[in-house]
């Protein structure tokens, strides 16, 4: 997966030689590369800002070197990419955008700063706009950066256990049952009996039950979109059931 990045902070991006990230790098499954619009200017102060027309505050980011900078990546870029701005006025991202995203293989990013960017940049430029939520960021950085991670965790290989990622939560539209690890109680406060007893039917079940319990209590939004069939409706059942009782 390439990505090339357009960003006036290209140490930003040095975080993502951490972890899961870090040996995606290491073993080429992934690469990312920054191009600095500051790199660009035509003017002798490195400017890529100025005031916008009709007034108002901040600063708005010119378009030329802007434009110079996606040109220079699309040159190095393996293959033909796709530009995307991130912006609080895209998309919001998620699971299904990031499989979408790991498909295309070649990315642009483009992270904006100040007041944002020259709307004839993004015009002339942009393919897609993405959005990590409904809040303003500083800086398109921390999106770009997430968007990254999130992609990375699909590429075969990347993680540690192949099966990781499938059974993230969101990546089959629900969220992930409880996990436990050492110790079997802490705090008085036991390990469920079901994990213990090493029966995987049981486990596999229970497991169904809490991932569709959970997303039931924590994110209805999502199993309104899920068509469930008759075993996953009779679990969720027994798990409302069980609720009621426990009350
Ligand atoms: N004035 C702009 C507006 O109201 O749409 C926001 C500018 S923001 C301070 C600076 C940059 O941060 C934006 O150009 C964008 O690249 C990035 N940004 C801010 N919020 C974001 C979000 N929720 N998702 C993705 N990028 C965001």
């Amino acid at each position: 997966m390439w990505f090339g990045v357009i960003t006036l902070f290209p140490a930003m991006f040095s975080i993502l030689e951490q972890g899961i990230t870090g040996r995606a790098l290491k073993k080429a499954l992934l690469n990312v590369t920054c191009w600095d619009p500051r790199e660009f200017t035509h003017n002798k102060h490195r400017g890529v800002d100025d005031r916008p027309y009709g007034g108002g505050p901040g600063m708005v980011m010119m378009p030329q070197p802007l434009q110079d900078a996606v040109h220079a990546a699309k040159q190095a870029a393996p293959r033909t990419p796709v530009v995307i701005h991130l912006s609080p006025q895209g998309k919001c991202f998620n699971q299904q955008a990031a499989q979408d995203l790991l498909a295309k293989e070649c990315i642009i990013l483009i992270a904006g700063r100040y007041e944002g960017i020259d709307e004839r940049l993004l015009r002339l430029e942009v393919d897609e706009e993405w959005s990590m939520g409904d809040y303003v960021l500083s800086g398109g950085e921390i999106a770009a950066l997430a968007m990254i991670d999130v992609t990375t965790r699909l590429i075969p290989g990347a993680l540690g256990h192949e099966d990781s990622a499938a059974l993230d939560s969101l990546s089959s539209g629900l969220l992930k049952y409880p996990q436990y690890t050492r110790p079997e109680s802490f705090q008085g406060l036991k390990v469920p009996d079901v994990l213990m007893d090493g029966n995987h039917k049981e486990i596999d079940r229970w497991r169904l039950k809490q991932s569709l319990g959970r997303t039931w209590l924590k994110r209805p939004d999502l199993l309104v979109k899920m068509n469930l069939d008759t075993h996953q409706l009779n679990l969720l059942r027994e798990f409302i059931q069980e609720q009621t009782l426990s009350y």
